[in-house]
């Protein structure tokens, strides 16, 4: 089948204004006009998926078929292997009402403790889900290997990131130029599928 093709508006699923800026910046040059569901007073769905696919896909339908435009959404998390992939979808949540990524990564940092520390894999994923209202979804994904290390460093970056060292690298994410981070990051890899789609489609 052909790649359907994607003109005009399209809904960045999100009322996160700096994604929804950085979303902006990329399909800008295919000429697509962007707007946020924030700006279209669109409720935010719950996200009861079990993956980060799902909640993406969740988002992207609900916005697409609430503002009847194509739309454009993403889920993101940490993935940490001898936690079971935890926290993985409830990223967010573990650091609590206040957002405090201190206590999130030292409950990742305890956990790891008891369940027994050797291994230190973990992954960043980005699914990223476009919808249209008809119902048709694609998905893309991309993550970044890596293990974490104790206690936090750098401070760049936001999250997880001062705990996370990409493979092939010293440094954590939170020591890393931005730019250094968003050349290799689950969500430039996401991104770039995505990419390739429009080019595709263009
Ligand atoms: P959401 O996809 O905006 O719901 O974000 C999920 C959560 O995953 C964020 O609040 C962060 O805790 C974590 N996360 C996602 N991407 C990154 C990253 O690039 N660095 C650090 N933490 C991240």
């Amino acid at each position: 089948m052909e790649p359907r093709t994607l003109t005009g508006k399209l809904v960045i699923a999100s009322h996160n204004p700096g994604k929804v800026g950085e979303i902006a910046d990329l399909v800008a040059p295919y000429g697509l006009a962007v707007v946020s569901a924030g700006e279209l007073g669109l409720p935010e769905p719950e996200e009861t998926g079990t993956s980060f696919a799902a909640n993406a896909e969740l988002k992207a339908l609900a916005a697409a078929i609430g503002a009847d435009l194509p739309a454009l959404a993403d889920d993101s998390g940490l993935v940490v292997h001898a936690l079971g992939g935890a926290p993985g979808i409830y990223s967010a949540r573990w650091a609590g009402p206040q957002r405090d990524f201190r206590l999130a990564m030292a409950r990742v940092e305890r956990e790891l403790a008891e369940a027994g520390g050797d291994d230190r894999r973990a992954a960043f994923v980005c699914a990223l889900a476009l919808a249209w209202p008809d119902g048709n979804v694609e998905v893309y994904e991309g993550r970044v290997d890596g293990s974490l290390s104790f206690p936090p460093r750098g401070t760049r970056g936001f999250g997880y990131d001062p705990i996370f060292v990409p493979e092939g690298d010293a440094r954590t994410f939170g020591e890393m130029p931005p730019a250094e981070k968003h050349a290799i990051s689950h969500r430039a890899r996401a991104f770039a599928q995505l990419k390739r789609r429009l080019d595709e489609a263009a």
